[in-house]
């Protein structure tokens, strides 16, 4: 038998396709005038899924319209993005067989609202085909990630859903974003600098033996198209959610905690960051990834800028690394705190880095910490070792302790002994005693 049919696919020696017969079903199907017949569409092509590049492009309009509570309205762009499906699934489309002994290359990618992954093989011949094609929309809180998290959430959501076909082996994990390359390419250990989801991200990663390469975007046609054509989001928790709730829940409790060691929570900051013109911006531009380029190199967005990525959201909280980005009407109260102890400029700053960011934070605390008496005092007398008693003797002249003091007039010195029987002895010296030893 050269061929069969099966569940809806041909499959013979290349690979699998579609079943012409059920293709032709829909594409005489006329556009849909009620939320029932797209959610039918919408299974029917989700069917097919893993055939169309560019589902995670096409479904976003469709999708809105079996949203709760949405009004149905077949707008222009549902209409293309209904054409379009239909005729990406006439051409010919082939997936082939998974071949252990084959090249095999991962590739992800993001846009604002779904993530698309192709898992394919290397042939001799030099071409690649595709596998496998998954989509997946992003969630509201999802959405909110950087650009950077979404373009890696595409790559780790491709690597735990393609589990089956890559443990064990080797493969290429293909990516546009440069950025990702040092945080997941780097075999030594994952950079401590990278944001607090990447680092978890990363870990992940290193169960798999993979080489990372980017290919410019103009290059990246394959997953790109695949990113815009979104899964249905009426699915049971698959496995590579847990893995993504649980990171996200992890992040959150990371800033719950730091939270629990500021007088502010997490409320106020997201409130504040809100109404704080220079945080609005950092949000926006981290958002889309896009950020302009910034010539004043002195201005405060430029110190954002230069961290453009190692910085997230959590809670719709900005986050520099692990450390909550405090806006500008909270930092007043944030040092005061941090200042409580008076522990002086390195210890202060340590405590603050552990916990928080803002541009000037290091010229804050130095000049609190030099406009403060109290840290004054205690720097000018630093405690060298820590203060202790000398055990009690059994008898008398057993330990003989001398000091002297002075001057305390400009030409007496005091010798003072003192011995643990109680009597005391001082006597005026003539001139400041010459020690021969320190023992
Ligand atoms: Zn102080």
């Amino acid at each position: 038998m050269e061929r069969i049919t099966f569940l809806g696919f041909i499959i013979d020696k290349d690979g699998r396709r579609p079943d012409p017969e059920k293709i032709a079903a829909v594409q005489q199907m006329p556009p849909p005038t009620n939320d029932g017949q797209v959610r039918s569409f919408l299974g029917f092509i989700q069917f097919y899924g893993s055939f169309v590049k560019e589902l995670f492009r096409l479904r976003p309009p469709l999708d809105a319209l079996t949203k709760k509570d949405a009004k149905f309205l077949w707008t222009s762009q549902c209409q293309k993005s209904f054409d379009r499906v239909k005729q990406i699934l006439q051409s010919d489309l082939l997936l082939t067989h998974f071949d252990p002994n084959l090249p095999i290359i991962v590739a992800a990618d993001a846009s604002q609202y779904g993530i698309g992954a192709v898992i394919s093989h290397r042939f001799p011949d030099g071409s690649e085909k595709a596998i496998y094609h998954i989509s997946k929309a992003l969630t509201a809180p999802q959405r909110n990630y950087s650009q950077i998290e979404k373009e890696a959430f595409g790559l780790i959501t491709a690597v735990t859903k393609f589990h089956k076909f890559l443990y064990g082996r080797h493969f290429t994990l293909r990516t546009d974003h440069k950025p990702l390359l040092t945080i997941f390419g780097d075999k030594k250990g994952i950079p401590l600098y990278s944001a607090n989801r990447l680092q978890r991200w990363a870990i992940i990663l290193l169960n798999y033996d993979f080489t990372i390469e980017y290919v410019n975007t103009n290059h990246f046609g394959q997953a790109d198209a695949l990113s815009r054509l979104i899964s249905d989001q009426i699915q049971q928790k698959e496995c590579e959610d847990r893995v993504v709730a649980q990171i996200e829940s992890e992040v959150i409790t990371n800033l719950v905690s730091t939270c629990e060691q500021l007088p502010v929570t997490a409320d106020m900051i997201r409130a504040e960051s809100k109404k704080d013109p220079l945080l609005s911006q950092v949000y926006k531009y981290t958002v889309s990834g896009l950020w302009p380029p910034i010539t004043d190199k002195s201005s405060q967005i430029s110190f954002f800028h230069n961290r453009r990525d190692q910085l997230s959201f959590v809670a719709d909280c900005i986050m520099f690394n692990d450390r909550i980005v405090i806006p500008s009407s909270l930092k007043a109260r944030v040092l005061k705190m941090i200042h409580r102890a008076h522990p002086a400029i390195v210890r202060m700053k340590q405590l603050a880095r552990s916990l928080v960011y803002w541009p000037s934070i290091d010229k804050d605390i130095e000049n609190m910490v030099r406009s403060c008496d109290q840290c004054a005092s205690v720097a000018k007398n630093p405690i060298k070792n820590t203060l202790c008693s000398w055990p009690i003797p059994t008898a008398p002249w057993q330990r003989l302790h001398a000091d002297y003091a002075g001057p305390l007039e400009p030409t007496t010195w005091s010798w003072w002994t003192h011995s643990p029987n109680g009597r005391k002895l001082s006597q005026p010296l003539p001139s400041q005693p010459q020690l021969q030893s320190t023992s």
